[in-house]
């Protein structure tokens, strides 16, 4: 078993769902983790939670779509705990509607939040992780990105520019041993789907070949995995959590 106590994740959107099943995850494996949502409040309220183990888990309040909060984030989080070596890129919103009908607000707040956040993020930790010579980058992206969406438009541009610059950002730091990845989680159940009817979600299960929702512990399984030592020789790969949906 690799020791992970020397280096620090941070999980965007680590308050619920997701992104708090990451947390979970990564701590149980040793990692140091941090964990950010709009509110600092609740988010140290969700760390002293996942503290329990004795781990260090702490808390931030950050808004991802802007760009100053996520430069004070990374500086707040290297002052009180050090370097970042994992960035988990989860933080996401939906605010769905037709095209024809969709606010400029709908679609910047969703491009912004779900998108330029993993830059903003991504920009404020690499040049660590390169001075390290080991960093992994993981990105949240979605099978929306890789299927596309009526009424998802925005959401679907934004977790297919995720795809792309995984890509692009994996060839950028490979030569520095710092691994980029993406996982595109299909339909999991967190508040961001229980706004589902009860009609929808049965329309999805019967599209699953697993023929079930996934759960949260599923998705962070897999990004435990992606920051371990274990997934050294994977970088730019985009890996499905989707009960089979996408094939
Ligand atoms: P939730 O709605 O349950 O959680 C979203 C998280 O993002 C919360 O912790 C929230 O924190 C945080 N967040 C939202 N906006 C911001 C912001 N501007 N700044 C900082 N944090 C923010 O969503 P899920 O757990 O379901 O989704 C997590 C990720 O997984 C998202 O990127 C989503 O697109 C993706 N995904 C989810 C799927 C699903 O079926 N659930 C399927 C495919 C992808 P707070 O409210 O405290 O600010």
């Amino acid at each position: 078993m690799s020791d992970y106590t020397s280096k620090i994740a941070l999980v965007t959107g680590g308050t619920r769902g997701i992104g708090k099943a990451c947390a979970a995850a990564l701590a149980k494996a040793g990692f140091r983790v941090a964990i950010c949502g709009r509110d600092a409040e609740r988010a140290s309220a969700v760390a002293n939670e996942l503290a329990t183990s004795g781990v260090e888990v702490r808390g931030f309040g950050c808004d991802v779509a802007n760009g100053d909060a996520v430069e004070g984030l990374v500086k707040s989080v290297n002052e009180t705990m050090g370097n970042i070596g994992v960035l988990v890129n989860n933080a996401g919103i939906t605010r769905d509607g037709l095209l024809m009908r969709m606010k400029e607000d709908d679609w910047d707040a969703v491009l912004n939040t779900d998108l330029k956040s993993a830059f903003y993020c991504s920009r404020a930790v690499c040049r660590d992780m390169i001075k390290q010579r080991w960093g992994r980058i993981i990105n949240i992206s979605s099978i929306i990105g890789l299927r596309g969406q009526a009424g998802q438009t925005n959401y679907a541009a934004a977790k297919a520019g995720l795809i792309g610059f995984t890509k692009a950002l994996a060839r950028e730091l490979a030569s520095r041993n710092v691994t980029v990845n993406c996982v595109a989680p299909g339909y999991i159940e967190t508040d961001m789907t229980a706004v589902f009817t009860e009609v929808m979600k049965k329309n999805i299960i019967h599209q699953i070949p697993l023929g079930r929702s996934g759960t949260p512990d599923e998705v962070a399984g897999l990004v435990r995995f992606l920051a371990s030592e274990e997934a050294s020789y994977i970088t730019g790969a985009i890996i499905p959590v989707d009960g089979g949906i996408a094939m």
